[in-house]
């Protein structure tokens, strides 16, 4: 194999009961919409399954059909809104989905679809959703016209931030939500993903937590202490060169200066999902030491130079971390976040589950 992501499942299972205990024993709805952020949603919703998680949020039909299909039964709900025409289709598949607006109660009634519906409210994400006001008068209406509401929901859009107008932001969210967390008759009630998880946790309120990229062992501020990474991206050393020659490395000629260095050849490269960002500035791990890269990221190779400290215990094969313990700095170093890396991994990469 070239370029492969380890997924270690036994720190996934560990990550489920810490999660558990963390969130003071709500349910956990794990949220595995784009390929489980990357590792594989299939394989990932039967392991989680096993661990006991009954419920799942993806992203759309597509995403809950390819489920169905390879048998996994529990409760499936999409969660970033759905079109009126794939209603119906949710209904055969039984996906329960998310409303977040009138004409689909309206049509659910008109087509005497039997769905089970979570209503979505928007205390503060800015994105889909009902207001606190008319989210009550949604659940009305669906009580009105037998309409199975077995959920109610909010999302947060900064619990990931530690700075105090963040948390005061959140709290707010919260605030506006607790007249939900009245309603008994409704079977699920959530508003906590990650950063939620960890921060608010102790809040009286909800019943389901919705898990994302807690369960990895990281979130929007890194690695988790108390929590196991379950992530690693490796590749291999293809190539190396003793640089004799005064050549510039790479597409463009960036990499410069680089004259008898010992530079290795890596596979892996930004179609692997392996931002160019961090072309001439980033770090790939070998046997412990991180190791510069050198000019551009190509599209399936990038080079690296080899500190003296490993001259002579290199060689040609020699497996390689990409992306570990570090990912966190690397989001940083590309201007983005954890879950851009892993949902940008293609399909090429292996995903290996140990
Ligand atoms: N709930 C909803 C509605 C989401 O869109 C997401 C992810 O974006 C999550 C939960 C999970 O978020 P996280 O991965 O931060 O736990």
């Amino acid at each position: 194999m070239r370029t492969w992501a380890e997924i270690d499942l036994d720190n996934l299972e560990y990550n489920i009961k810490k999660i558990k205990e963390l969130s003071h024993d709500r349910d956990i709805m794990a949220i595995i919409k784009a390929d489980a952020y990357g590792m594989g949603a299939v394989t990932i919703a039967k392991e989680l399954s096993k661990m006991g998680v009954k419920i799942f949020g993806v992203s759309s039909l597509e995403e809950g059909i390819e489920l169905r299909n390879n048998d996994i039964d529990d409760e499936i709900l999409i969660l970033a809104g759905i079109f009126n025409e794939e209603l119906e289709e949710a209904e055969k598949k039984n996906l329960q989905v998310t409303l977040t607006d009138l004409s689909q109660i309206k049509y659910i009634n008109e087509k005497g679809l039997s769905l089970k519906v979570h209503i979505k409210v928007d205390t503060g994400m800015g994105r889909v959703g009902f207001t606190v006001e008319e989210g009550k008068a949604a659940i009305d209406i669906c009580k009105e016209k037998n309409i199975e509401v077995v959920g109610v929901y909010s999302h947060l859009s900064v619990s990931d931030e530690s700075d105090e107008e963040s948390i005061s932001y959140t709290k707010k969210q919260l605030e506006k939500f607790r007249d939900f967390e009245k309603l008994e008759e409704i079977k699920y009630i959530h508003i906590l993903n990650s950063g939620g998880i960890l921060k608010f946790s102790e809040i009286p309120q909800s019943n389901l937590v919705r898990a994302g990229i807690i369960m990895y062992g990281v979130y929007g501020e890194g690695v988790i202490e108390n929590l196991k990474r379950v992530f690693t991206l490796k590749s291999r050393i293809l190539f190396l060169k003793e640089l004799k020659e005064d050549i510039d490395i790479s597409y463009g000629r960036v990499g410069k200066g680089y004259k008898n260095d010992l530079i290795a050849t890596i596979t892996v490269g930004y179609a692997d999902g392996f931002r160019r960002e961090l072309s001439n500035k980033g770090t790939i791990e070998i046997h412990g030491v991180p190791c510069k890269i050198v000019g551009k990221v190509c599209m399936d190779m990038l080079m690296v130079r080899i500190p003296d400290e490993l001259k002579g215990r290199v060689k040609a094969g020699d497996e390689v971390t990409v992306m570990g313990e570090d990912i966190f700095d690397k989001s940083i170093m590309v201007g983005s976040s954890i879950y851009e890396l892993f949902t940008g991994l293609s399909r090429r990469v292996s995903r290996v589950y140990l």
